[in-house]
């Protein structure tokens, strides 16, 4: 059996095109693109133009509302922090969910000690969020709020446009972590009123350590101090030289980037053979809007890591990338009262446009064997069917 990648929601692999494009700039155009004064500086500083431009012309704003940075969770940091410190004078307060990425969280549970207050809003089981108890968090002092768009580890999407409507009515700045979003879903900023937004490059098929930090251009603008000082660039926000080729990857991977179809009617069958296969078998918040190329499977009474290592061949991951190999279970399901038996029980599998479906139904074979032969020899299994536990 040949190698199988389905961890995309962990990072994905370079389109071609996009590595094209990135490789005269770490060969022959090397200039420094803030070196204006010759010919090498002024390409790079072109071509950063261009991707900066493929960038806002996918989201629907304009390029001087897109700043360049190492990714997503620099962005995160760079927003919250920023706003924690720019905004003391109306408040104190930020509003995010239970169920964000670590790097909301983490950021979140710091600025506390800072003396924010955050209000961790909950999910429901299908890892929802109440928009009535969202609106009524909102406070006077409160100057953000942080919901992605996206869940990494179940795909479960927010309602973003609900979200931004109620913030631009409550004049409270809307920040969308949508990494997981962009590249899988159309996206249009002339439409939706989130205030900020960001993702990071090589969750769509583009180089590692890039990704875009989108700022509105408003009446009253948006107050958001350097993360990392230094140079002017990207009007004075980050400083640092310009890491031109992955910049041009980001911009290249942002342009060429779609829904394929065929990955729901692919991730559609996974999940359709695993659970009428497996016993006690399911998947998490099915019955909601997801993501098309995700599916957090729980398989019970099985440790969802010794599936894994009976499987070396495929690249399954047992929550985000950043959590994985820790021993917690995942403070998403969680946040979905999923015990944390069943957490631990389960596998995340994302698909991406290069998954085929010929690695699907390999997949379902392996894990129909793994499982029953992992169950044959368990003890808790036995339990289980002699009706001694649930
Ligand atoms: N936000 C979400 C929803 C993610 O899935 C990730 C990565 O897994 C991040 C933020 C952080 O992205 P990066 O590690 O590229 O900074």
């Amino acid at each position: 059996m040949s190698w199988i990648y389905l961890d995309n929601n962990a990072t994905t692999k370079i389109d071609p095109a996009v590595l094209e494009d990135m490789l005269p700039f770490l060969q022959e155009s090397y200039g420094n693109a803030s070196s204006v004064q010759h010919r090498m500086g002024r390409e790079a500083n072109e071509a950063i133009a261009l991707a900066r431009h493929q960038v806002a012309f996918k989201l629907g704003c304009k390029d001087n509302e897109i700043f360049f940075t190492s990714g997503a969770t620099e962005a995160v940091n760079t927003v919250l922090r920023g706003i924690a410190d720019a905004y003391q004078r109306k408040g104190k307060h930020i509003i995010t969910c239970l169920s964000e990425h670590k790097a909301v969280l983490t950021t979140c549970a710091l600025l506390e000690k800072r003396g924010m207050e955050v209000t961790y809003l909950p999910v429901n089981q299908q890892g929802q969020l109440d928009l009535q108890l969202l609106e009524d968090s909102i406070r006077d002092d409160t100057v953000l709020v942080s919901i992605m768009a996206a869940n990494n580890e179940t795909g479960v999407i927010h309602p973003i446009k609900e979200i931004a409507d109620i913030c631009q009515r409550r004049d409270v700045l809307y920040f969308c972590d949508a990494t997981q979003y962009i590249g899988k879903k159309e996206l249009n900023l002339a439409n939706i009123p989130i205030d900020i937004l960001t993702f990071s490059a090589h969750k769509i098929h583009g180089p590692k350590g890039v990704g875009a930090l989108f700022i509105r251009r408003k009446s009253k603008p948006i107050q958001i101090p350097a993360l990392i000082s230094g140079g002017k660039q990207e009007q004075g926000l980050r400083g640092g030289t310009y890491n031109v080729p992955n910049i041009i990857g980001c911009g290249k991977a942002m342009e060429i980037s779609k829904n394929h179809a065929y990955i729901k009617v692919y991730r559609d069958l996974l999940e359709e053979q695993l659970t009428s296969r497996i016993p006690q078998c399911f998947v998490h918040a099915p019955a909601t809007s997801r993501l098309d190329n995700t599916s957090f499977i729980a398989f019970r009474h099985i440790k969802s890591a010794e599936l894994m290592t009976s499987m070396p061949q495929i690249a399954l991951s047992s929550g985000s990338a950043c959590a994985s190999g820790l021993l917690d279970p995942s403070h998403v399901l969680k946040s979905m009262q999923v015990s944390d038996e069943d957490s631990f029980s389960s596998l995340r599998f994302s698909l991406s446009k290069y998954t085929e479906r010929e690695e699907i139904l390999q997949t379902v074979e392996e894990l129909v064997a793994t499982v029953e032969q992992v169950r044959s020899l368990s003890p808790i299994w036995k339990l289980f069917q002699d009706g001694l536990i649930d």
